[in-house]
């Protein structure tokens, strides 16, 4: 074992864009990436990159660590897909924010206010241009906007390219979960981990590790860490595919639809407290599919390819945690709740540039895990 290797335990998004962006600046890591990978919210999410009509009143502090993020994807998917030799189906289009009905006009009124007070582009349109943008829209398409900025990428794609990277990098991947930590005078010594088929844990000594391990930060977890009351926030996604209808994601008050290149088309989502229970339902396949067709009425001609369910990692106060936890070499990774594969790029490059620094990334000050007391 190298005593330089950061271990990094978790392969989601956010743990595999940390271990890719620490391989690029020479930086040696080892993965954590259990064999279950039920729930993993990577693999449910549509990829709608949308700092703007994502933007959320009651967390302005994320809208700069979202929008450098942003800024980030094209270089970020560039460079990957260059080690990897994968396609992230990193897309440019934009999203159309649509009001089907009287009522969502006041949300769209409200939406553009909250933009323009932020600086944010977006662009009202009537129903009819936005019909000439997308013609597979409703007639009863009453008005909405363009919003340039928010793109979109494949987020199954880009974590296959990552996995492919972190390894042409040269990245250690064990089939293996962390069970605890040990420490010695505050100091990191190692981690506790599971092998994959083993019963007993191990210790597998490292001075740095990073838990990127989405909604189970802390879960069955042995060692003190900020109390950051991380909790699962179900969500369930539909998969359709067919020949192509649409351009632009396009939104709803009430749901989205994440158009491919390959015809296949994401709808999403639902979102309840269920705890760990990665069932589907029924409810929410009926709700998600009688919006969608409302929107674009052709989607009921597509094939029913999949309905998917994942766990959105959620702290206390609904932002993420990203930075060294109390106990000196052990960083946290996660909390990345609705907004993980906009938020990767930019979280992976501060926590990645703090790691390598020493120090803490002015741009992280509100992310800090220490705002959240230790708790055992
Ligand atoms: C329905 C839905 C739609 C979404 N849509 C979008 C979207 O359009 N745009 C967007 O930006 N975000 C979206 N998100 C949010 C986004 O998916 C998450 O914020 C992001 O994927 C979190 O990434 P993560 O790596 O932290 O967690 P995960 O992707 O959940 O990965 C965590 C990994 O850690 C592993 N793990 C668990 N315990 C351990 C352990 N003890 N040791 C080692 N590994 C462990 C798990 O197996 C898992 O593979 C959506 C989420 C959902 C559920």
């Amino acid at each position: 074992m190298n005593s330089a290797e950061v271990v990094i335990a978790g392969a989601g998004i956010i743990g595999l864009s940390v271990a890719f962006e620490l391989l690029e600046q020479g930086v040696p890591v080892r993965v954590l990436a259990p064999a279950d990978e039920t729930g993993t919210a990577t693999l449910t999410a549509a990829g709608m990159l949308a700092p703007v009509s994502e933007a959320d009143v009651e967390h302005v502090d994320l809208i700069p660590l979202a929008l450098d993020s942003l800024a980030r994807y094209p270089d970020f998917v560039r460079r990957i897909e260059a080690a990897s030799n994968i396609t992230c189906g990193y897309r440019s289009e934009g999203t159309l924010w649509v009001a089907l009905q009287r009522d969502h006009r006041a949300e769209l009124d409200h939406l553009l206010d909250f933009m323009a007070d932020r600086g944010m582009a977006a662009e009202r349109l009537d129903a009819r241009s936005l019909r000439r943008l997308e013609p597979a829209l409703s007639p009863r398409v009453v008005a909405g906007c363009r919003i340039p900025g928010d793109h979109q990428v494949d987020p199954r794609a880009l974590r296959e390219a990552l996995f492919a990277a972190v390894r042409q990098l040269g990245g250690q991947v064990d089939a293996a979960s962390a069970c605890g930590v040990d420490t010695r005078d505050g100091q990191l010594a190692g981690l506790w981990i599971r092998r994959q088929g083993k019963d007993e844990p191990e210790c597998l000594p490292c001075e740095r590790a990073v838990l990127a391990t989405g909604a189970w930060l802390g879960k069955d977890f042995q060692g003190a860490l900020p109390a950051c009351g991380m909790r699962p926030v179900w969500g369930q996604v539909l998969r359709l595919r067919g020949e192509p209808i649409l351009d632009h994601v396009i939104r709803t008050p009430d749901v989205y639809l994440v158009p491919r290149a390959d015809g296949r088309l994401i709808i999403g989502a639902s979102s309840e407290e269920r705890g760990f229970d990665a069932s589907a339902r029924a409810g929410a396949t009926y709700e998600l599919l009688r919006h969608a067709i409302a929107a674009v009425p052709e989607i009921a001609e597509l094939e029913f390819e999949e309905v998917s369910v994942g766990f959105r990692p959620a702290t206390r106060d609904h932002l993420p945690v990203i930075g060294a936890s109390g106990t000196s070499g052990l960083y946290l990774c996660g909390g990345h709740f609705r907004n993980g594969v906009l938020l990767a790029p930019g979280s992976a490059a501060a926590l990645a540039a703090s790691m390598v620094a020493g120090q803490d990334h002015a741009e992280l000050a509100p992310f800090s895990p220490r705002r959240f007391e230790t708790a055992t």
